[in-house]
């Protein structure tokens, strides 16, 4: 997003609880929530709107963020296996599998530990993927190198277009320099 946007989204915060953000917590807002698009970060700012009694803080908007991940991903997963058992009905994925992709899926996001897809291979319909990047999924996480998230970017390719949809941000390669692909 750029800046300007940001700014007019904190305006609605600072409408319902007047009191206006300091320049300095401005531009901290910005260090860390200039990555993510306008469409997210009003949905943040929404759903702060929803439950904050008080005047809320960078920290819950950290907070905000990290559940609505939280609550992208549980939609992910749902797909993806509803995806797998399409593909594949006669071999559908079954629960334990699912649920051990789904557990180190996870702790890698929470945790930071590098995600080892390829002993997950059985979850991709392709083996000789399309996108590298991707694996076809149309998903990229990415763990940022000096802050311990990992984000989840749509890719560039074809896979990823479908899923143009969902309000992520777009992959491209200069994010290398920020981002590992995990
Ligand atoms: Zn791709």
């Amino acid at each position: 997003m750029i800046f300007i946007d940001m700014q007019n989204e904190l305006e609605r915060i600072s409408i319902v609880f007047g009191k206006k953000y300091h320049d300095e917590i401005v531009k901290l807002f910005w260090k860390e929530f200039n990555h993510i698009s306008i469409g997210r970060f009003k949905a943040l700012v929404d759903s702060i709107l929803y439950q904050s009694r008080y005047y809320p803080t960078i920290s819950d908007f950290i907070k905000a963020n990290t559940e609505l991940r939280f609550k992208e991903y549980e939609v992910e997963k749902k797909k993806v296996v509803d995806e797998i058992n399409a593909i594949w009905p006669q071999k559908a994925v079954s629960q334990d599998k699912a649920n051990e992709f789904f557990t180190a899926l996870r702790k890698s996001l929470t945790t930071g530990v590098p995600f080892d897809g390829d002993k997950f291979d059985f979850a991709l319909p392709n083996p000789a993927y399309n996108c590298k990047r991707c694996k076809d999924t149309g998903d990229i996480y990415a763990k940022h190198k000096v802050k311990t998230y990992t984000y989840l970017f749509a890719c560039r390719c074809e896979s990823g277009i479908k899923k143009q949809s969902t309000d992520v941000d777009r992959w491209n390669d200069k994010l290398f320099q920020h981002y590992d692909i995990v």
